[in-house]
């Protein structure tokens, strides 16, 4: 390969990647925990700094309202309702064939979060959602592994980078301890209460604030797996773009060695698996607690485990009842999608069938017990 035929010739040229900060990245799996604003950005950009794996957990399908911000999708893919993460992975593959990107259509949450961070270097928590960033701050801290995080609302961002303190010696990442830093918990014991904080739905998001609070984020992963020597400290950088104000806080020396996650190392989140475990292979829809999906007017309730064929196609015929019925496969995916108008307003359901799990999406209502209707209804 000569110098032209190099894709990652200008990365190499950062002080303190070169050749060997390539190898590593090559060598590196992260998890990228989320496929929308943040995600997208993401993983496209650790995919084209030639991250070896990247793997993208996401339960949603794409939508037209998504493409404002959420960069690796078309039209094409929100007529079609594609998984995010199928989407992502299907674009990211003509970015670099070479980067092995693995998409789980899946949501993330107690009961499966250990198992999806396990095998990375690095957590890249895209979500925004503060209950899950817990779980997966304490996967980061029991596992050791260094979690960076980030969120936009509005016109103002943020990110972070955080190095629980570790014994373990890391497959790619390694520090020692004068660098490890605060957890999630250390900083804030406790997630907002629902309401306390301002959400996309409420005030709007600009597309430029989620794409620098993701430039942030990736910015930190690439720089804490190839960096030699590591530079990356444990940071806060928040920002707003209606004024055009930055800062940046080291968050060395904000741990507090009472903490019950990395102090203690007792896992609350984590522990939390009853309220998912019942969704997990029983089927029972009526058990899995439904979501309200953030400025779509819908409602997502998962149905639980994998669907054998023969069983997407009974779901498609009694859809068929509703209305026309659309099937649109991507990967090991398929989306089911129907709609149809009714009294008290029109009414669309998706069943998306991946190979991780089961969901239905249930479109013209954000009430939760219209969705369990609707869902109880057509598919018995
Ligand atoms: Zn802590």
């Amino acid at each position: 390969m000569n110098e032209f035929e190099d894709r990652h010739l200008r990365q190499k040229r950062l002080a303190g990647f070169g050749e060997e900060g390539q190898r590593r990245l090559r060598e590196s799996r992260v998890l990228v925990v989320g496929c929308g604003a943040l995600g997208t950005v993401v993983s496209e950009q650790l995919v084209r700094a030639g991250v070896g794996t990247v793997t993208i957990v996401d339960r949603d399908i794409v939508d037209v309202t998504n493409l404002q911000r959420q960069t690796l999708f078309t039209t094409r893919d929100a007529e079609r309702r594609v998984p995010k993460a199928e989407a992502a992975k299907a674009r990211l593959a003509q970015v670099d064939p070479g980067v092995a990107v693995r998409a789980i259509v899946d949501d993330v949450h107690a009961g499966n979060a250990l198992r999806y961070c396990a095998d990375h270097d690095l957590v890249v928590d895209c979500l925004d959602n503060f209950e899950t960033r817990y779980v997966l701050n304490d996967c980061a801290v029991s596992l050791g592994i260094p979690l960076v995080y980030g969120g936009a609302v509005g016109f103002r961002g943020m990110a972070a980078v955080l190095l629980p303190v570790t014994g373990a010696e890391r497959r790619v990442i390694a520090y020692d301890a004068a660098r490890a830093g605060p957890c999630l918990r250390c900083l804030a014991p406790q997630p907002p209460e629902p309401g306390e904080v301002e959400t996309c739905d409420s005030v709007g998001v600009l597309s430029s604030a989620a794409g620098i609070a993701a430039s942030l984020e990736a910015g930190f992963a690439l720089r804490l797996l190839a960096e030699t020597p590591l530079s990356v400290e444990p940071a806060l950088v928040r920002f707003d773009l209606a004024t055009g104000s930055f800062s940046s806080a080291s968050l060395l020396g904000a741990r507090d060695p009472d903490c019950s996650a990395c102090g203690r190392r007792v896992f609350e989140f984590l522990a939390q698996t009853d309220r998912h475990g019942a969704t997990g292979d029983s089927g029972d829809f009526m058990a899995s607690r439904p979501r309200v999906l953030c400025g779509r007017n819908a409602v997502e309730i998962p149905l639980g485990a994998p669907l054998s064929p023969a069983s997407r196609d009974r779901i498609a015929a009694r859809m068929a009842a509703c209305g026309e019925v659309r099937r649109e496969s991507f990967g090991g995916s398929e989306s089911i999608s129907c709609a149809w108008s009714e009294p008290t307003g029109a009414r669309s359901l998706v069943v998306v069938a991946a190979t991780d799990s089961t969901r239905a999406l249930v479109g013209g209502s954000d009430d939760p017990e219209v969705a369990r209707s609707v869902v109880a209804r057509v598919l018995g």
